[in-house]
């Protein structure tokens, strides 16, 4: 399951959403550590090193990287995260990393004796990024390769004598962040197809809850919502409304004749037909019942829901679906009943209309329509 899933499309387009969204939050969180990490280098360089006595010294080194912080935080207050780009917070993250370099380089050009603090420092900064970034490879290695290189390189520079630390000390790093970042990211993607699977499970059950099993056409229950939000729409915009009852005559004796497979059949044809009489993207032909179905035509006034009526006897009479024990025809028939929709009229009440209109097309002999204006 999950092998399909990796390979279709929407799923590389959510995995690829889920991770500026995720790579994106981590960018946020480092600049949060940032802060955290100016506080701790200002306290340690002015308490705990011999050489930087004042903090005026390094102002203009912690100058950048503060001046980013203040318009990140500015961002997020004036901008909605969502807003933000993933190409705005890559030129972030970028500026960042160059941000702490720089303010790497000034304390390592303002101390005088070695500072085992600043190698920490570095590999401090690695692991923030590591977390910050784990869900690209490559930009977790943008992010974190000068600090790892920073943290060796200052190693080896103050103890010369020793170049195998630095050299293993960046070997083991690298490779507990590559093997880790790998399990990590495998927990992600695994989330996400999880996700994934979820969201199209989901669809799959409310499209089947909506479409009737046998004529595959929308469902009572969709036809309900549907007419809901058609009402409310035509409320608000003073534009008509029509449904049509339709109800196949003598439906029972087919079925006592031709079997009740036949009886399937036509029902699925008749549905067929009914939804070839409506082109308009808004219009809903529904299975409302048993032999019984439904067409709603928003924006349509009763002379167009007659029209409507008048093509789907039409198409009916031409498809001469066998019906051998009808007293109308000696073809399958159908009546309908048509309503229009009028100011204050609830889903009930034009339903009702159009039951009314279909039982006087009953009673008027079937194979017609009626409608309170019109008799066909
Ligand atoms: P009328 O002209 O007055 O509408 O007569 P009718 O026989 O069509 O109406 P009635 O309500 O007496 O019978 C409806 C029949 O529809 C009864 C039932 O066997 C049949 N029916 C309902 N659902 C299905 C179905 O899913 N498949 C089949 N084959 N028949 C069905
Ligand atoms: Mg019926
Ligand atoms: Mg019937």
């Amino acid at each position: 399951m999950w092998r399909v899933a990796l390979n279709s499309r929407q799923y590389k387009h959510q995995l690829k959403i889920e991770t500026q969204n995720l790579l994106q939050r981590g960018i946020f969180w480092a600049m949060y550590m940032t802060l955290f990490l100016v506080v701790v280098v200002v306290l340690n360089t002015y308490y705990f090193s011999y050489s930087i006595h004042d903090i005026k010294d390094i102002l203009p080194e912690l100058a950048p990287v503060t001046l980013l912080v203040v318009v990140g935080f500015l961002a997020i207050k004036l901008l909605a995260l969502d807003e933000v780009t993933s190409q705005q917070s890559y030129a972030f993250l970028i500026l960042l990393v160059l941000g702490w370099c720089y303010l790497l380089y000034g304390l390592v050009q303002l101390s005088g004796e070695p500072m085992p603090g600043l190698e920490s420092l570095g590999d401090i900064l690695a692991l923030v990024f590591v977390f910050a970034l784990f869900p690209n490879r490559k930009v977790m290695l943008l992010g974190i390769l000068p600090f790892l290189l920073f943290s060796c390189f200052y190693r080896w520079h103050e103890f010369p004598d020793s170049p195998v630390y630095p050299l293993t000390k960046f070997a083991c790093l690298l490779a507990i962040i590559m093997s880790g970042q790998k399990i990590i990211s495998g927990w992600f993607i695994k989330a996400v197809i999880r996700d994934f699977e979820k969201q199209k499970l989901v669809k799959q059950f409310k499209r089947l809850a909506l479409i009737d099993g046998l004529t595959n056409i929308s469902n009572r229950r969709h036809f309900d919502e549907i007419l809901t939000q058609e009402i409310r729409a035509s409320e608000r915009n003073n534009h008509a409304l029509a449904i049509i009852l339709l109800d196949i005559d003598f439906f029972k004796r087919l079925n006592d004749t031709l079997g009740h497979q036949a009886g399937d059949e036509h029902l699925i044809k008749v549905a067929e037909i009914v939804s070839s009489a409506v082109n308009r993207p808004r219009d809903l032909v529904a299975r409302y019942g048993g032999e019984e179905f439904v067409i709603a035509l928003p924006n349509t006034d009763l002379i167009g829901a007659i029209r409507v009526a008048e093509k789907v006897k039409n198409l009916l009479e031409e498809a001469q679906l066998a019906h051998p024990c009808s007293d109308v025809s000696e073809w399958l028939t159908l009546s309908q009943g048509i309503a229009q929709w009028e100011e204050g009229m609830s889903k009930d009440s034009i339903v009702q209309k159009a039951d009314r209109m279909l039982y006087r097309a009953k009673a008027a002999g079937r194979n017609t329509f009626c409608s309170d204006k019109t008799q066909g």
